[in-house]
């Protein structure tokens, strides 16, 4: 299988004038292309930080990244990157908001926009490319941020707890909901969060992170025997305990 990314022995803490703060110590994993990786750690530990230096935002301290073979500096593969609040606007309408991206990218023509129009319809947002993002639920909202990183036709998506804001009920549906969007458009993710029925709900693979400066304590890989594998089938099942009280157990067991 082609790999996308490659992470070789990264390190990286943050400077501020009280000091050193480490942030990631030594971290090497690969990804390969239309996997779902999800990565898990408790809160602080450097989630956000490790994909602010896949996003190309940050530059390691030490270590290698790659993607497709190239240092992340010189690659032109496309990286999405959908964060944890939808940060829609609220002066512009569904439609302009996705069509955001393009717009600051120089990629808005008669093409994109036509694919916009698609996506919204495929994804049951149609009726509401005229509406403002306060007039639809926070599902419906987190679907149309989704919708904007995908229209740029990312290779590699990177999603930083995207259902955190939502409550209990409505993060089962829009996790169901954005999981299978993203197996139908086989795309690569990588999601990170601190939940850990989100990431065995949503992932192929599961690394668990250490507390802060953030190191690779386990990698499980994932799999669901299901006809339809869509993550709230995989809640159902007795397999899913199982791995909820197999990775709970490490990454407790660290503490
Ligand atoms: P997570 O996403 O897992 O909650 P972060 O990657 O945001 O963790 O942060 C990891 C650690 O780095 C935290 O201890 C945080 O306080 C620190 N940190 C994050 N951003 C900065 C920054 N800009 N300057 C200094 N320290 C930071
Ligand atoms: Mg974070």
């Amino acid at each position: 299988m082609k790999r996308i990314l490659e992470l070789e022995h990264v390190h990286y803490a943050y400077h501020t004038p009280e000091g050193e703060t480490p942030a990631l110590t030594d971290l090497t994993f690969s990804v390969n292309a239309g996997e779902f990786l999800a990565i898990v750690g408790p809160s602080g530990c450097g989630k956000t930080t490790l994909l602010s230096l896949i996003a190309g935002l940050l530059t390691p301290e030490k270590g290698q990244i790659r993607i497709y073979q190239k240092p992340l500096s010189e690659s032109t593969t496309n990286i999405g990157y959908m964060l944890q609040h939808d940060e829609l606007f609220e002066w512009r309408t569904i439609y302009q908001n996705v069509l955001l991206g393009l717009e600051i990218q120089h990629m808005l023509n008669a093409s994109t926009r036509q694919h916009a129009h698609e996506l919204l319809e495929t994804y049951g947002l149609k009726q509401f490319e005229n509406a403002r993002p306060s007039e639809l639920s926070g599902g419906m909202r987190q679907r149309a941020a989704l919708i904007r990183t995908l229209v740029l036709k990312p290779d590699l998506l990177l999603l930083d707890e995207p259902f955190s804001a939502l409550d209990y009920q409505t993060r089962l549906n829009v996790g169901d909901d954005i999981g299978q969007i993203l197996r139908k458009e086989k795309k690569t993710a990588i999601l990170v969060t601190h939940d850990l029925s989100e990431a065995i709900s949503l992932a192929d693979r599961v690394i668990i992170l250490s507390r802060r400066p953030a190191t690779i304590h386990q990698t499980i890989p994932i799999f669901f025997d299901l006809n339809n594998d869509t993550p709230l089938n995989r809640r159902d099942t007795p397999e899913f305990k199982s791995y909820f009280k197999l990775i709970w157990k490490e990454m407790n067991e660290h503490e």
